[in-house]
């Protein structure tokens, strides 16, 4: 470990001044007549062991320099868990020990490509970390009492399963919940949770994505966007991608391939980020006028003929725009552009300007930039504004407004539907879609939320909602992530309304401290999972696996369960749901142990052996036959290699004639949309992204008429991108059925005079929610979180970096450092997430985690710190070395929920008052009164338009919108007794 000193003696090189050098060594390597890398990475990586050698690999065992030492080494392939990336990694097993001593890079990933970012490697510092939690405990005292004992895995199983297994059969199945942060994974609990029957999902997207989500689903019928930022000749960024954004690695070296072949980045960002200092236009508009700029860009496309009109002609629903908003002007390209025109008058760059605070001619130069990008405009946005902000998923709504305008859909250098870039398999068993409505997650005042209302959970259930019987929380931490985490500890230390919780993790977190059940579950190199995400044009799945099992398989040993290998008693969550699936219905009368069942050996335990080994053969393109052409099975090459490449090149799906064998007995409506008579007779539960629903009638669409070619088209209800969304206007949301600009929460008008804006949306580069914590090499890297002020708000409060100040919210209030920079906008202030991180007990996470005193008196809280971070004996002689106390402030318990009245998302941004903390007040006090947050989230709740007062439909929810785990049609229907006023 490295003290500050010599981090300031070797400062870090620019990420241009390395990226060219690179470039030029790539150069070198290619005039030698080197060639690049073989595998799927399609880049130079000279460095990379050949994968024939992959069995017995010698490396000079470093430490021991200079002496020469000879290390033996099996590489196993696996996937990183630090992030939603899913890099791949190289685990270096020692043959003479099996024990891990390295994570790298994967070169045989299409994805990340070799690479990693900090958190990659940090693995191992999560695998070795003499905090982890190895064994099952059971709680010994009262929830919260830090008081545990150890429990052995069977016996932990049996009763959460007989609770379980009780709530089915006792017609109870809605208290059975199941909420998870990172799932890491495609679809596999989700199968789980349909083969018991219940509408148990939840997530923790609504206080992350949803709202970028929403933006992207009503234009395109898919809610993620996928940039060809390599092939851009112009990228826009509304978020911080250089350094934490949405599939922050694989996309950052793309951004870097294009920035070293001239592209130009444009970066809004109310904070200078890393990734602004980067750009060749850093916008820092006033939090939430995002969408201003937005559209006044496209106003500007549209006013200066550079838009691609034949795209607009051709794919946008604008016959249905002029049909329900224009029905006197003639149904002409031209009428729609002056409509376009009018509707977005008052959109000019002069307005952009006095809304956003950016000049007026910065925002005319990007306009230009944007305009000459043609088709190469790679645009992307997650979290960031479109979760900071009511009414932020129009941010992303009018972000793909630019690329719809261009042409810019699915061309290289475009921007993709991300569906066409992720691969989705089908599992070896496809339970039915389960036949209830869970309220406490789908709530009947957001129809249209992208998805669970999870951040409400804790309202819900105080007002009476529902209660549950089983509650897991899994790579979760709502105590701590979410807003309003106190209201989460009242209702998790009552068994009234949470009868047992059981927290399924690696490591110790604050939500973890109020369970009934820890349950110690394996990090990304002990555990399986599949998964493909959009990062190129291209289509790849990878396996994550448990490496020390795959290692002693390869060299030729029997292991039939995951924890035979694994420290401790750590399992793997797929072995535990088999086994927990199975313990609830043990003689398969209730229908659920079937899914659990191997085929190969019916009447048995289906392994994960034979599950991932039937979807390796059956379910993925060219698998079988690459795996062939090397004498492996399919099962044995992920093993081997981690990752398939399916397809390269992609390209513009909705482009694809539909061919004549799927349109016999077809039908087409007036608008053009082609549908067969009936959908697929089994329709998997899980369906993937991008895949269209059946109408009202059971028709499920399979194209749309495209000037008399019938052409795959978009998962939407026109099969058009939509530009107005049938969808929102028929559901109450007229004014906002086509993209536009909602004055945030915190624009200035709502703001009281003495109010600034908090931002506290953004991350560090080497920090990930609660995985993080336990690993030191990340901890050392950042453990602590400033408020970020401009030197204009610092001088009018009196302070300076370094100073206490105190930031008062609707709820509550932090005290804090100052760390004053111009890299922010005056008047906003700026405080990362994933810090804070803290502990009632001994037990914990030691490395990040502050010990605290919480009480409690008639809802108003108080915490305060009784120690920080400091040096403790271990097995890891590092641990001693820890040389920071600082840990943070847990700003997030001090905001009420905000949860948009049509995407659901929480809106992060706070307006707060900033002022020198008191005397009496010291570093990360934190004081919240609950009873105020539940009002704050009455009045946000007040902003819904309800399903039973909106629906056209009689219906809950659109079915046509995505769900992560749908439930069965007829449970869409509004209950008997809800008042169905507008059903048709
Ligand atoms: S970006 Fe970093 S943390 Fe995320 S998956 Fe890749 S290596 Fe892991």
């Amino acid at each position: 470990m490295s003290g500050r000193d010599d981090v300031s003696r070797h400062p870090p090189r620019r990420l241009d001044e390395i990226a060219a050098r690179v470039s030029a060594a790539r150069a070198d390597a290619a005039a030698r007549g080197e060639t690049f890398y073989p595998g799927p990475s399609r880049i130079h990586l000279a460095a990379f062991p050949p994968t024939e050698r992959w069995d017995e690999w010698v490396e000079l065992e470093s430490t021991d320099w200079p002496r020469r030492t000879e290390r033996r080494y099996m590489l196993v392939p696996t996937t990183c868990f630090n992030c939603e990336s899913a890099c791949g990694l190289l685990a270096y097993v020692d043959r003479d020990t099996w024990q891990v001593r390295k994570f790298e890079g994967n070169p045989e990933h299409p994805g990340s490509r070799g690479r990693n970012c900090a958190k990659g490697p940090a693995t191992l510092n999560q695998v070795t970390d003499p905090d982890r939690i190895l064994q099952p405990l059971k709680r010994a005292g009262a929830r919260g009492s830090g008081r545990w004992e150890p429990v052995t895995w069977d016996a932990a199983l049996d009763d959460i399963a007989g609770r379980i297994r009780s709530a089915i059969v006792e017609g109870r199945p809605n208290e059975v919940m199941y909420h998870v942060g990172r799932p890491g994974e495609d679809g596999f609990t989700e199968r789980v949770l349909a083969s018991w029957g219940v509408d148990g999902h939840n997530s923790h997207t609504n206080v992350c994505s949803s709202g970028a989500r929403a933006g992207y689903h009503f234009w395109t019928g898919i809610d993620r966007p996928s940039p060809d930022h390599a092939n851009a000749e112009v990228i826009l960024l509304i978020s911080s991608h250089l350094e934490a954004g949405h599939y922050f690695n694989p996309h950052a070296q793309r951004i870097m391939d294009a920035r070293q072949r001239g592209a130009k980045l444009i970066v809004m960002d109310t904070r200078l980020s890393n990734t602004a200092t980067h750009a060749d236009y850093w916008l820092a508009p006033h939090p939430g006028s995002e969408a201003a700029i937005l559209l006044a860009i496209a106003v500007h496309l549209v006013r200066t003929g550079r838009h691609d009109r034949e795209f607009v002609r051709r794919w946008w629903n604008w016959e249905e725009y002029l049909a329900a908003e224009r029905p006197e002007a003639p149904r002409t390209l031209e009428a729609f552009e002056e409509a376009f025109l009018d509707l977005y008058h008052r959109f000019t760059f002069a307005f952009a300007a006095a809304e956003s605070g950016v000049p007026e001619d910065t925002i005319a130069r990007v306009a230009e930039t944007v305009a000459g990008a043609g088709s190469r405009l790679s645009t992307h946005t997650w979290r960031a504004a479109a979760a900071g902000n009511l009414g932020g998923w129009q941010v992303a709504r009018t972000l793909f407004l630019l690329n719809c305008l261009l042409g810019a859909v699915a061309t290289p250098g475009g921007t993709y539907p991300n569906a066409w870039n992720k691969f989705v398999p089908r599992p070896i068993h496809t339970p039915p879609h389960p036949d209830s409505w869970n309220e406490l997650t789908w709530p009947l005042e957001y129809p249209l939320a992208l998805n669970e209302l999870s951040f409400l959970l804790p309202h819900f259930l105080k007002e009476g909602r529902g209660k549950l019987e089983v509650y897991f929380t899994r790579v979760y931490n709502p105590v701590w992530t979410n807003p309003d985490g106190l209201s989460w500890v009242e209702v998790l230390t009552d068994e009234r309304l949470v009868g047992l919780h059981v927290a399924l993790t690696p490591t110790w977190n604050e939500t973890a401290f109020f369970a009934d059940y820890v349950l110690p579950m394996g990090l990304g190199s002990e555990r399986h999972d599949l998964h493909s995400y959009e990062q190129y044009d291209g289509q790849w799945v990878a396996f994550r696996q448990p490496v020390l099992r795959a290692a002693r398989e390869r060299a030729g040993a029997q292991i039939s369960d995951t924890r035979q290998v694994n420290p401790g008693q750590v399992w793997e969550e797929n072995e535990f749901w088999i086994e927990l699936s199975w313990r609830i219905d043990p003689d398969g009368a209730l229908g659920i142990r079937r899914f659990h069942e191997s085929r190969q050996r019916p009447g048995e335990k289906l392994t994960v052996e034979e599950y991932y080994g039937w979807i390796f053969e059956h379910s993925v393109p060219g698998l079988p036959e690459a795996a062939a052409a090397q004498n492996l099975t399919p099962l044995a090459y992920m093993r081997r290699y981690g990752a398939f490449e399916i397809r390269a090149g992609v390209g513009p799906l909705h482009e694809d004639p539909v061919p004549d064998s799927e349109l016999q007995d077809a039908v087409q409506d007036a608008s053009g949309r082609v549908y067969t008579r009936a959908p697929a007779p089994d329709s998997p539960n899980v369906v993937p992204v991008g895949t269209p629903e059946p109408d009202a009638a059971g028709r499920r669409p399979v194209g749309v008429s495209v000037d008399g070619v019938i052409r795959r088209g978009f998962p939407t209800p026109s099969g058009r991108l939509e530009f107005w969304s049938r969808t929102l206007d028929a559901w109450g949301w007229r004014e906002e059925a086509v993209p536009g600009y909602q004055r945030s929460h915190v624009h200035p008008d709502a703001l009281d005079a003495d109010q600034m804006v908090l931002i506290s949306t953004f991350r560090l580069p080497t920090q990930i929610h609660t995985r993080g914590g336990n690993a030191k090499w990340l901890d050392e890297l950042a453990h602590t979180n400033p408020l970020w002020l401009h030197p204009a708000d610092a001088a009018r409060i009196r302070v300076s970096t370094g100073d206490l100040v105190r930031v008062e919210t609707e709820i509550g209030a932090f005290v804090v450092k100052a760390w004053v920079t111009e890299g922010i906008r005056p008047g906003v202030a700026a405080c990362s997430h994933h810090m804070g991180r803290w502990k009632l007990h001994d037990q914990g996470q030691r490395q990040i985690m502050a010990t605290v005193d919480l009480a409690q008196r008639d809802g108003r809280w108080r915490m305060t710190r009784r120690s920080g971070v400091r040096p403790y004996p271990s097995d890891d002689p590092d641990t001693d070395r820890i040389w920071w106390t600082d840990v943070g402030v847990h700003q997030n318990l001090t905001f009420p929920v905000h949860p948009d009245p049509i995407s659901g998302q929480h809106c992060w941004h706070q307006a707060v008052r900033v002022t020198r903390a008191a005397p009496d007040e010291a570093y990360v006090d934190i004081t919240v009164d609950t009873g105020r947050a539940h009002e704050v989230y009455q009045k946000w709740l007040s902003l819904t338009r309800r399903a039973d007062q909106h629906a056209p439909d009689g219906t809950r929810r659109p079915y046509w919108l995505m769900r992560p785990l749908k439930p069965s049609k007829d449970v869409y229907r509004l209950p008997a007794g809800v008042p169905d006023e507008h059903a048709d």
